[in-house]
C-alpha cells in the first residue's frame, strides 16, 4: 500500500521505545515521513545507566550515534531539546543547540506535525524529600551516570589518599530506593570498587572502605517482583557485604548523610537517589490530563485526548487491568512501540487503524546482580506461572535484553557484529573505566 507523503510523523525521545519506533517506522516509511528528535546526540539505553555510573560500561563507546541510526534505518534526525508543543498549530519547537563555549550549533527550529508521538521518559521523583534535590544523584540522563561515575573515582582517590594519615578514613555510599535500579546499581558499584582499587589504589581495599547501604522504605527490597526473587537479591547483597535496610524512609538528604524517618543518619559522602519517577516538567505545558506523579494519561491505544498525540513509555500512564498502569519499564516501552508501529503505519497509508488495546505482557523481571550473576523470574507459556532463574543464567538472560534492543533498532548482523566487537574490546581495556 503506498505512503500519504504528507502524513508527517513526529517522534520526541529517541529512548528504549521512541528510538524503536523511529527505527521500525523509518524502515517502511523513509525519512520524509518519519523524524525523531532528542536532546542529545547519542543514544544509551536506560537500563544500562547503572553500569555507566560504576564506570563498568564506557558511554563513549556504548553510544550509538543518532545520525548513524537514522542513516541507517530511514529517518531524519534533529538534535535537541523539545521546548513546547503547539497543539492549534500542530507544530513542535526545537530549542537551539550550544557547543561547549555557548556558541549556537543549531538555531531553534519548528517542526509541524500530523501525529506527534511523545517518548521522553520519565525523571527521578523526591517525592519533596528535603535536600533531595541538591545533595543526591540521579540515574536520569548518561550525564547523570557520568557525573556520578567521576565523583566516585575522586572520592575513592581522596579515601586512598587520606588512609596514610588516617587509617579510618572511608568512603560511604547510600543508595535510596530497593528497586531493580538500586540493587543493581548497588553490586556494579561493589565490585566496580574493587577494580578500580586493584588498578592503583594501594591503600584502598574495597571490602573495607567502600561502605554501601541500600534504604528502603518497604519492607522488602524489590517489592513489585515475587518475593523469592527478593530474598535471593536481599541474601546476595549481605554476602557482598552491602548494608540493606528496609522499612525505612528518608525524611532528609543532607551534604554528607540522609536523615531516616526514625530519627537516624546514616554518613554518605555520596548519595544515589533511586527512589522513584515521575514525568518531565514540561508535560504540564500540554494542557492535557496528567496523573499524580505527572504523566500524560493516556487511553489503551496509547492515544491522548487530542487526536494527534499519541505517547509511550514512561511519560505516559497508560491503562491496565481494574484501576492499575502499565508499570515503567523498558519491556513496556519496547511493546508499545510495536503496538504504534501499526497504528501509525496505518495513519501514514490512510487505512483503518487498529482498534484493539494494547495489552501489557510481562514476560518477567531479571534483576542484575554483578557481572557474572542476576537473579529473576520468566513468565510466560512456557514458564507458566513463573520461572525462578538465577545466576550465571540470569545474567545472560539479562544481557540478551539489551541485545534485543540492539536487533530491534540495528537488525541482526549488526548486532551480532557489534557484540562481537564488545567482547574483543574486553581483551584490551581494563573492565572499569578508569578516567
Ligand atoms: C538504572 C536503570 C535500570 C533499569 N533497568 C530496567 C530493567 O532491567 N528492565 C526494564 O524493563 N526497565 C528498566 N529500567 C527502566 C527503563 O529504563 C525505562 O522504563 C525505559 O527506558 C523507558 O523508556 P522510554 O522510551 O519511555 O524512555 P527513555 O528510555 O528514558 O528515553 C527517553 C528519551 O527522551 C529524551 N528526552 C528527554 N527529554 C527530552 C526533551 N525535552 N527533548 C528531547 N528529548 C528528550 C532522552 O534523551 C531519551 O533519549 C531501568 C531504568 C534505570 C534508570
Amino acid at each position: 500500500m503506498a505512503n500519504d507523503p504528507s502524513h508527517r510523523v513526529v517522534i520526541v525521545g529517541g529512548g528504549a521505545g521512541g528510538l524503536e519506533l523511529a527505527a521500525k517506522l523509518g524502515r517502511k516509511h523513509g525519512p520524509q515521513c518519519v523524524t525523531l528528535v532528542d536532546s542529545r546526540p547519542m543514544h544509551i539505553w536506560k537500563p544500562s545507566l547503572h553500569e555507566a555510573a560504576a564506570g563498568t560500561l564506557d558511554i563513549y563507546q556504548e553510544g550509538l550515534s543518532y545520525l548513524m541510526l537514522a542513516n541507517l534505518c530511514g529517518f531524519t534526525f534533529a538534535l535537541g531539546e523539545l521546548q513546547a508543543v503547539d497543539r492549534a498549530r500542530r507544530v513542535v519547537t526545537v530549542d537551539e543547540v550550544l557547543d561547549g563555549h555557548g556558541d549556537m550549533v543549531l538555531p531553534p527550529r519548528e517542526l509541524p506535525y500530523d501525529t506527534l508521538v511523545l517518548a521522553l521518559g520519565s525523571v527521578s521523583n523526591f517525592f519533596n524529600t528535603p535536600g533531595a534535590a541538591e545533595h543526591a544523584v540521579t540515574l536520569d540522563t548518561t550525564d547523570n551516570a557520568e557525573q556520578f561515575r567521576l565523583t566516585m573515582l575522586k572520592a575513592m582517590v581522596q579515601v586512598d589518599q587520606a588512609k596514610v594519615r588516617d587509617p579510618s578514613a572511608r568512603l560511604d555510599v547510600v543508595i535510596v530506593g530497593g528497586g531493580a535500579t538500586g540493587v543493581e546499581l548497588a553490586v556494579e558499584l561493589h565490585e566496580a570498587g574493587g577494580i578500580v582499587a586493584a588498578y592503583g589504589l594501594p591503600n584502598f581495599r574495597a571490602d573495607r572502605d567502600l561502605a554501601i547501604t541500600l534504604v528502603e522504605g518497604a519492607p522488602r527490597i524489590l517489592a513489585a517482583l515475587p518475593e523469592k526473587i527478593s530474598r535471593a537479591a536481599h541474601t546476595r547483597l549481605t554476602e557482598l557485604g552491602i548494608r540493606v535496610e528496609t522499612d525505612c524512609r528518608v525524611a532528609e538528604v543532607a551534604a554528607r548523610s540522609i536523615k531516616t524517618a526514625d530519627g537516624r543518619e546514616f554518613a554518605a559522602g555520596l548519595c544515589m537517589w533511586a527512589a522513584g519517577i515521575q514525568g518531565l516538567p514540561l508535560m504540564a505545558q500540554l494542557d492535557m490530563p496528567l496523573n499524580r506523579i505527572g504523566q500524560l494519561v493516556v487511553n489503551g491505544r496509547l492515544e491522548s485526548p487530542d487526536p494527534h498525540i499519541l505517547a509511550l513509555g514512561d511519560c505516559c500512564a497508560v491503562p491496565r487491568g481494574e484501576n492499575g498502569t502499565v508499570p515503567a519499564r523498558a519491556q513496556a516501552a519496547h511493546q508499545e512501540a510495536s503496538y504504534l508501529v501499526r497504528k501509525v503505519t496505518a495513519r501514514i497509508r490512510g487505512t483503518a487503524e487498529p482498534q484493539a488495546p494494547y495489552e501489557y505482557r510481562d514476560h518477567g523481571s531479571l534483576v542484575s546482580l554483578g557481572q557474572d550473576a542476576g537473579v529473576g523470574s520468566l513468565m510466560g507459556r512456557l514458564a507458566g506461572r513463573g520461572l525462578f532463574v538465577s545466576g550465571t543464567l540470569a545474567r545472560v538472560m539479562y544481557m540478551s535484553l539489551h541485545l534485543m534492543h540492539h536487533h530491534a533498532v540495528l537488525g541482526t548482523w549488526r548486532t551480532a557484529t557489534l557484540a562481537l566487537a564488545r567482547l574483543l574490546m574486553r581483551r584490551t581495556h581494563p573492565r572499569v573505566k578508569l578516567h
